[in-house]
C-alpha cells in the first residue's frame, strides 16, 4: 500500500473543513463584519487619542486661566501704585517711566495670554466636536457590527452540523495515519495551503526548487516519507 494513502485521506478531510470554513468567511457579512470590526478600532483609537487631548487641553486650560486671573488682579494694583507715584513730589520720573513699563509689560503679558486661552479654547471646542463626531459614528457601526454579527453567527450555525461531521471524518482519518507524520503535515498546512507537493520533473511542485538525486530515488521507491528541504512540502510521486 502506498505510504502516503492515509494521509491523502485526511488531507482531503482537512481541505473540506478549510473549503467550508473558507465559505464562511467569504460571505458578505463576515467581509462586513470584518471591515466593520476593523472601523470599530480605527474609531476607538480616535476617540482614545481626543479625549486625551481634551483632558491634556483642559488641564493648560486651567492652568492658563489661573495664570490670567493672577495677571489681571494685579493690574488696579500696579495702576493705584503709578497714580500714588505721580502724586508725590519726591519721586523721579525714570522711577515712574519703571513704574509705567512694568505696568505696559503687564499689559502685554495679559494679552498674549488671553490670545493663548483663545486659541486654545477653540482647539478644544474643535476637539470636542470630532469627539462627538467619532462617538455617533461609533455607535452607528457597532450598530451595525452586532447585526452583521448575528447574521455571521447564523451562517456559522447553519454549516455547524457539516463541519461536525467533517470534523469527525477528519479525527477518523487521523487515526489511520501515524502521529508524527499528522502533526508534520498540521504544521506544513498551517504554512501552506497545499502541503502535498507533486515530483515534477526532480523538481518540488510547491516552490519549484530542483531536488537531489538521492531524494528524488527516495521518493519514487515510495518507501518513506520526504518533505521539501526549500519549502517543507511532503512531496509523493504521481
Ligand atoms: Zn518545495
Amino acid at each position: 500500500m502506498n505510504l502516503l494513502q492515509p494521509l491523502w485521506a485526511y488531507h482531503d478531510a482537512c481541505s473540506n473543513i478549510a473549503r467550508v470554513e473558507a465559505e464562511l468567511s467569504s460571505t458578505e457579512a463576515h467581509k462586513k463584519f470584518i471591515a466593520l470590526h476593523t472601523e470599530l478600532t480605527d474609531l476607538q483609537n480616535k476617540k482614545n487619542k481626543l479625549s486625551s487631548i481634551l483632558d491634556n487641553s483642559n488641564l493648560a486650560l486651567v492652568s492658563l486661566e489661573t495664570e490670567y486671573i493672577d495677571l489681571e488682579r494685579r493690574v488696579p494694583i500696579e495702576i493705584f501704585e503709578l497714580d500714588k507715584k505721580q502724586s508725590l513730589d519726591d519721586v523721579t520720573s525714570s522711577k515712574i517711566n519703571e513704574i509705567k513699563n512694568n505696568l505696559d509689560e503687564l499689559l502685554h503679558d495679559i494679552k498674549i495670554l488671553k490670545a493663548k486661552i483663545m486659541k486654545l479654547a477653540e482647539s478644544i471646542i474643535k476637539a470636542q466636536s470630532q469627539l462627538q463626531e467619532t462617538l455617533s459614528r461609533g455607535t452607528k457601526v457597532l450598530r451595525a457590527y452586532n447585526k452583521c454579527g448575528s447574521i455571521c453567527k447564523e451562517e456559522a450555525d447553519s454549516k455547524a452540523p457539516e463541519l461536525k461531521k467533517l470534523n469527525e471524518v477528519k479525527n477518523q482519518c487521523a487515526a489511520k495515519v501515524s502521529p508524527e507524520l499528522v502533526k508534520k503535515y498540521d504544521r506544513v498546512r498551517g504554512m501552506h495551503a497545499d502541503p502535498l507537493a507533486a515530483l515534477n520533473e526532480n523538481k518540488c511542485s510547491g516552490c519549484n526548487v530542483s531536488l537531489p538525486t538521492s531524494t528524488v530515488q527516495v521518493i519514487e521507491e515510495g518507501n518513506s516519507i520526504v518533505a521539501c528541504d526549500n519549502c517543507g512540502r511532503i512531496l509523493y510521486c504521481n
